[in-house]
């Protein structure tokens, strides 16, 4: 009996210890998901082996998620517990994952979860998923896009994108979440969201209802390229995505996870992967094992690089001391991984929780398609929230507020209450007519102007490198007025526009009939648009666009340039007496005094402000003393 408890006790200190197993960063969890392609050839542990050592030997891995089904593979049970064993026995943790789809090559081909069979099959696949895993994750494809006769004949009178809401928020709970803990009571299952947030009522992914009965959920981060991708998502949502999906389910957002398609150079894949923890993800996901053993090509160094980038690529080359006493030469894209998470893993622990300007996204809206991650890339700290925000002194509402049906009183309210609200010429179309007359009488007009001469504030005129094109505002003399204009010949119209009402401003910020525009406003008018929007930081930027600004609670902040060539930016703090201390080099900068410039319904303040020099698609971390 004695001996019994002390096998007992000593099983008990063994799984405490590991448990209790350091990461390999401080500040956060990498893991690797591994593809059922790749998964099904698993069994074969000679090859297995080589591969992970090539892996592991430039990318220090924590965790593995091991994918049951892809495409209609499914992989044998016999194999799975090989992997799971191999993986385990080299002190990594491992996880399950599901992609449901019947065929990716085909537009991505989902399941039809109209049709019985179909249902049935996803049924089984989570169970099999479940018998061998504690946790699982379901990578993008938990949606449907099937227009099948049974789906038409289904949905009947519904719009598609009700149809499908109703139809895969109780194919989550039915078909995967209740079976996967009929098999394992203590399974863990997680939802991981892709990119298109905007988009995914009309296919079925439920951001309101699935963070409810799913155990965690989970973000996609990649953006890819913004001009050559066909989906356009600015590199800003890396980070901004990641802030959302955590605002829907504080503490149970897992982490991000990035691929590095679409990425042409090494930069911009360590970028979003730097991104989607400036957001303080707890894990990064790094889709796949198969892609982390692509070969490093002369094309993945950039045209900037040699000059000393955040990403350095001739750095990241060097070859590298294992813990075996081995010297490793780089060369396959995990050391670009390893390399990006060794180097902000440093100074991740020194930063707060990051703060940003609240925007309000109702559940299921679009509108102005993804437009705060143009923000976010003007150097407007941004945060999207799933509720109306009631609290900080001002907030960004764009189109897709119209999709509250109280959107007017809301915003009555927060202004009878002495707070800002900014909205977008997107809003003012969709709201007029139905009720926004109430605050400020003005036209969205069908008329358009080709602009490139503005006037930011005090008459101080300046011009933008090419013309833009805008929607013509119209305004009530004396009732509202210019706040920011912008003119052609002997006609001028606003672009920021305000209007007292109760106790606050209402700004109306006019967006160019192209959202890649906004970045072409000239740095006078990007600095009072952002002087008026940012009035709950303590920080803000001056300079052009494509320079972002990452906020954090106590005093940290991160600059960050998009641009492929250096630029020189002001950083302006409130208050007289500011330092900046730099954390990547310790190195102190002293502010030179100035004055924050007149705002309606604002006391003029002192500031500090500091003269920076970004490099190319890089990033500067400071502590405010
Ligand atoms: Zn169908």
């Amino acid at each position: 009996m004695k001996k019994n408890l002390l096998i007992l006790l000593a099983i008990f200190v063994f799984i405490g210890i590991s448990a209790q197993q350091p990461g390999n960063f401080k500040n956060f969890t990498v893991s690797v998901y591994a593809r059922a392609y790749e998964v099904r050839d698993m069994g074969d542990l000679k090859k297995l082996e080589a591969t992970w050592n090539e892996i592991t030997q430039q990318l220090k891995v924590d965790k593995i998620y091991l994918e049951t089904h892809r495409d209609k593979i499914i992989v044998d049970e016999k194999t799975l517990e090989t992997a799971k064993k191999f993986f385990l026995s080299h002190g990594v943790k491992v996880a399950g994952g599901i992609t449901y789809t019947m065929d990716e090559r085909n537009h991505f081909e989902t399941f039809c979860y109209s049709n019985p069979e179909h249902r049935k099959k996803a049924q089984e696949i989570a169970e099999l998923t479940a018998r061998h895993f504690d946790e699982f994750i379901l990578d993008d494809f938990f949606f449907t896009s099937c227009k099948c006769d049974l789906c038409i004949r289904a949905k009947g009178n519904l719009s598609w994108t009700q149809y499908r809401l109703n139809l895969m928020t109780s194919a989550g709970r039915d078909l995967i979440v209740n079976p996967a803990k009929a098999v394992n009571p203590k399974v863990k299952v997680v939802i991981k969201y892709p990119n298109w947030y905007e988009h995914f009522q009309g296919l079925g992914f439920n951001l309101e209802v699935e963070p409810t009965y799913f155990d965690g959920i989970y973000t996609g981060t990649e953006t890819r390229d913004p001009m050559r991708s066909t989906q356009h998502l600015q590199q800003y949502e890396s980070y901004l995505i990641f802030r959302y999906f955590e605002n829907i389910a504080p503490g149970r957002n897992g982490g991000g996870w990035v691929d590095p398609g679409g990425a042409s150079t090494m930069d911009r894949y360590a970028e979003q992967l730097w991104l989607t923890l400036f957001a303080k993800a707890p894990e990064i996901t790094l889709f796949d094992y198969r892609q982390l053993q692509t070969l490093l090509k002369p094309s993945h160094r950039a045209s900037w690089q040699g000059t000393q980038t955040s990403f350095d690529y001739d750095e990241m080359m060097k070859p590298i001391q294992t813990a075996g006493g081995q010297t490793v030469q780089p060369t396959t894209i995990a050391r670009a991984a390893g390399y990006t998470f060794e180097k902000v893993d440093a100074f991740l622990d020194k930063l707060g929780n990051p703060k940003g300007i609240k925007s309000y996204r109702p559940y299921h809206a679009t509108g102005e398609d993804f437009i705060q991650n143009y923000f976010g890339m003007m150097g407007i700290p941004m945060d999207i929230v799933p509720e109306f925000p009631s609290e900080p002194k001002m907030i960004i509402l764009t189109e897709s507020a119209k999709f509250d049906p109280q959107i007017v009183q809301k915003i009555k309210d927060r202004l009878a209450a002495g707070k800002n609200v900014m909205i977008t010429s997107g809003l003012l179309h969709a709201l007029q007519g139905k009720g926004i007359e109430d605050i400020v009488e003005l036209k969205f007009t069908d008329r358009k102007a080709l602009v490139s001469d503005f006037s930011a504030g005090r008459g101080s005129s300046c011009t933008s490198k090419t013309p833009i094109l805008i929607p013509q505002i119209e305004y009530l003399t004396n009732d509202s007025w210019e706040d920011i204009t912008s003119t052609n010949g002997a006609s001028g119209w606003p672009i920021l526009h305000q209007t007292r009402y109760s106790k606050a401003y209402l700004y109306i910020l006019t967006i160019p009939d192209n959202f890649s525009d906004l970045y072409n406003y000239p740095a006078e008018v990007l600095n009072r648009i952002r002087t008026i929007v940012t009035q709950d930081l303590s920080v803000r930027v001056e300079g052009p666009s494509q320079v972002s600004l990452f906020c954090y609670d106590n005093g940290t902040f991160i600059v960050e340039s998009f641009q492929p060539e250096p630029v020189t930016v002001k950083v302006v703090i409130n208050g007289s007496l500011s330092t900046l201390t730099d954390l990547v080099t310790s190195q102190e900068i002293k502010g030179i005094p100035g004055t924050s410039p007149q705002i309606w319904g604002r006391e003029s303040m002192a500031t500090s402000g500091f003269e920076i020099t970004l490099k190319p698609h890089s990033y500067n971390v400071f502590q405010i003393k």
